[in-house]
């Protein structure tokens, strides 16, 4: 049974892929400081496959305390989630990015090295584009981010790089998201982050089950069909899936290897909202607002490559995303620790 460590694996992306890793037969130890999540998760992971992972509240800046994960158990492989995620708050505080995502890195690969763990796959982005990219983007678009969490991910991508170059046995996947949204299909797990969310997703779910007084969409003078902005959603299970697959085809194609995840079809904020009140039944209340500095119009993925040579393809639409954000949204309204 494939031993595999997940670094915030109580996360919204890194909890949802615990569960196609279980289902699929590995053992996996979880490393998450909660600063984004709860430990209750945990349980619903096992709720949904007999199985809980085995959790160590480690803050991967603590080097002597993710040692001791290392010393613990042998990992066949890492998948690397844990990171701060928010370009908005990025850019008022680029120190902590910085430091909680890249100096969170560095610690991990150290001990990686120290105990022949060698395969790694990597929670990039789409952000790694930046402002100008001409969609679809593939692998081969110019990376220019336009915020500090967009170059943690570029820096991070830069370093694993070195790292590979410099040792032979290092196998990376880079997996570069587009816009993940959706929840598990039993309404048991979903998007839950701390305090106000920014993604429109959680946003458009809180505001119709009440959460939020409202929706503030972002700019309605974009160059789109509607002047909302386009973007890729992609539902979660797909991601977790594509981890799967980055896992089982790592180092097929070189050392390492950049992947873009979506869909390869934009919608608009607009489109999203009426998916959703299609779904729910319910109406989400919003406002129209300025645009938000750093947003693009459109960006969506060209995702032939992933498809190709990781045999992984996005198969749930916007409808199936909105359904089982629902589902979820309306069975926890408060989220895991409300419930
Ligand atoms: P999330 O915040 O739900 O999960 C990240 C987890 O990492 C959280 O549980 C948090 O507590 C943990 N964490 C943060 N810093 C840590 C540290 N120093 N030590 C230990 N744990 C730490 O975010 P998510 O949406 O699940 O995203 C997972 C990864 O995917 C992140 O690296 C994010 O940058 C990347 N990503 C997310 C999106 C998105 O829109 N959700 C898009 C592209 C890329
Ligand atoms: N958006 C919005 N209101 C919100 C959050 C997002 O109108 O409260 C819009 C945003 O301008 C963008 C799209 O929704 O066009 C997706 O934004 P999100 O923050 O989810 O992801 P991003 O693509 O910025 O990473």
């Amino acid at each position: 049974m494939p031993s595999i460590l997940v670094t915030g694996g109580t996360g919204y992306i890194g909890s949802h892929t615990c569960i196609a890793l279980i289902e699929n037969g590995c053992d996996v130890t979880v490393v998450d400081n909660l600063s984004n999540s709860s430990a209750a998760v945990l349980d619903r992971i096992k709720k949904i496959t007999g199985k809980k992972p085995l959790f160590h509240k480690v803050d991967l800046l603590d080097a002597k305390g993710l040692a001791a994960v290392f010393k613990a158990r042998a990992f066949d492989a890492v998948i690397h989630f844990a990171g701060f995620k928010a370009v908005s708050e990025s850019m008022s505080a680029p120190l902590d990015y910085y430091h909680n995502n890249i100096a969170g890195t560095l610690n991990l690969c150290r001990l990686m090295q120290a105990h022949d763990a060698s395969t790694l796959v990597f929670s990039s982005s789409a952000t790694v584009y930046g402002d100008a990219a001409v969609s679809p983007v593939t692998e081969a678009s110019p990376l220019a981010p336009a915020s500090p969490y967009g170059r943690t991910k570029l820096m991070i991508e830069m370093i694993l790089r070195d790292i590979a170059m410099s040792n032979p046995a290092f196998r990376v996947s880079l997996l570069r998201y587009f816009n993940p949204a959706g929840a598990h299909e039993s309404g048991l797990m979903g998007e839950d982050p701390r305090g106000t969310p920014n993604n429109l997703m959680p946003c458009i779910s809180q505001a119709a089950v009440g959460r939020l007084p409202r929706l503030n969409v972002f700019g309605n003078d974009y160059p789109t069909p509607d002047g909302t902005g386009i973007r890729d959603y992609i539902h979660v299970m797909d991601l977790a899936e594509g981890h799967l697959k980055a896992l089982e085809h790592i180092g097929r194609t070189g050392a390492i290897a950049a992947y873009n995840l979506g869909m390869g079809q934009g919608h608009s904020v607009l489109e999203l909202i009426a998916a959703f009140e299609n779904a729910s039944g319910r109406k989400v209340p919003y406002v129209f607002t300025r645009r938000r500095p750093g947003d693009v119009a459109v960006l969506y993925a060209d995702p032939a490559k992933a498809n190709a040579e990781l045999a992984w393809k996005a198969a749930r639409g916007i409808e199936t995303i909105c359904t089982d954000t629902w589902r979820w949204q309306k069975g926890n309204p408060e989220g895991y620790e409300g419930s």
